[in-house]
């Protein structure tokens, strides 16, 4: 069996019928670039960028960040790195952000709530990814997105802040715009956001929590809990529907993207790319070529 993975590396990841499907990697940080690379991933489709906030003891400065990022894009060496904006709160808490307590912490104030309502964070994370973009191919997604009213904020936020930096004569490269798809809300207004970005990422890890209504941490109620559910599976299959109807290109970052038995059944969707943790890559890649 290893043997027969082994096989997989250096190969193309397409479908029976020709269809290209982008092999991507999640990671938490620069340690997991080493997997990515072992496992001949096409590039990082979910960076976790929080983890470089859970690492400390007060907020990360624009230089820690910009070195970690700029070391992920070279190392990548122009392949597409997909790095999300912080998502704390929630599960991640951090001390220092001094969040207040709340009775309901995944229905909260975290990830992007936090960003657009603490620019400061927010403005220096993104001066950090676009001084890190001039290194690599980077795209950048946004997560726990609700409304378009919050990507156009974003935007302008962006806007600025490459405004400021061209002012500083800082090199950048191109970015690609995109969200996570992670709330039931945004699965459903799809059609209404994707004209807005260049791509959606599915969270199926939070989208499955939300429209179920079940803990993802709540082991409690496994039995309960069907990754198969119908209704996350039509949400997923709005989602790709609508990216593909406004221009937008659409993956899968959540744990279910690794699900074999689903593989195909995205691929009739028509997933154009599919991001995991780094182990499943080439079992994922024999997969699809006998979809
Ligand atoms: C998800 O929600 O599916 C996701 C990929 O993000 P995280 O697991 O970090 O919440
Ligand atoms: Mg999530």
């Amino acid at each position: 069996q290893r043997a027969l993975l082994q096989e997989m590396k250096g190969k193309e990841t397409v479908t029976l019928s020709g269809k290209h499907i982008h092999l991507y990697s999640n990671i938490g940080g620069i340690q997991d670039v080493d997997a990515v690379l072992e496992n001949d991933a096409e590039g990082i489709g979910l960076f976790r960028s929080e983890f470089l906030y859970l690492g400390c003891d007060d907020y990360p400065s624009e230089e820690v960040q910009f070195e970690a990022y700029k070391t992920v894009l070279s190392r990548m060496n122009g392949k597409k790195v997909i790095i999300r904006t912080m998502d704390i709160g929630a599960d991640k808490q951090i001390d220092y952000f001094n969040l207040p307590k709340e009775d309901n912490p995944a229905l909260g104030y975290r990830a992007i709530r936090i960003c657009l309502t603490r620019e400061d964070i927010f403005r220096t994370q993104l001066r950090a990814l676009y001084r890190a973009s001039a290194y690599g191919t980077l795209s950048i997604m946004f997560p726990m997105i609700i409304s378009v009213k919050e990507i156009t904020r974003i935007k302008e936020i962006v806007e600025e802040v490459k405004l400021e930096l061209a002012r500083e004569e800082q090199p950048m490269g191109e970015v690609e715009l995109g969200i996570m798809i992670e709330t039931p809300a945004a699965a459903v207004i799809s059609d209404l956001l994707a004209p807005h970005v260049d791509f959606f990422s599915i969270g199926t890890n939070d989208l499955s929590q939300y429209t179920l209504a079940i803990d993802r941490q709540n082991q409690s109620l496994d039995s309960f809990f069907d990754p198969h559910h119908e209704a996350i599976l039509r949400l997923i299959q709005l989602t790709i529907e609508n990216a593909h109807k406004y221009g937008a290109w659409c993956g899968i970052c959540g744990e279910l993207g690794a699900d074999m038995e689903l593989t195909a059944k995205f691929i009739q969707m028509g997933i154009d790319e599919l991001s995991v943790s780094p182990g499943y890559t080439l079992e994922l890649r024999k997969r699809i070529r006998e979809c």
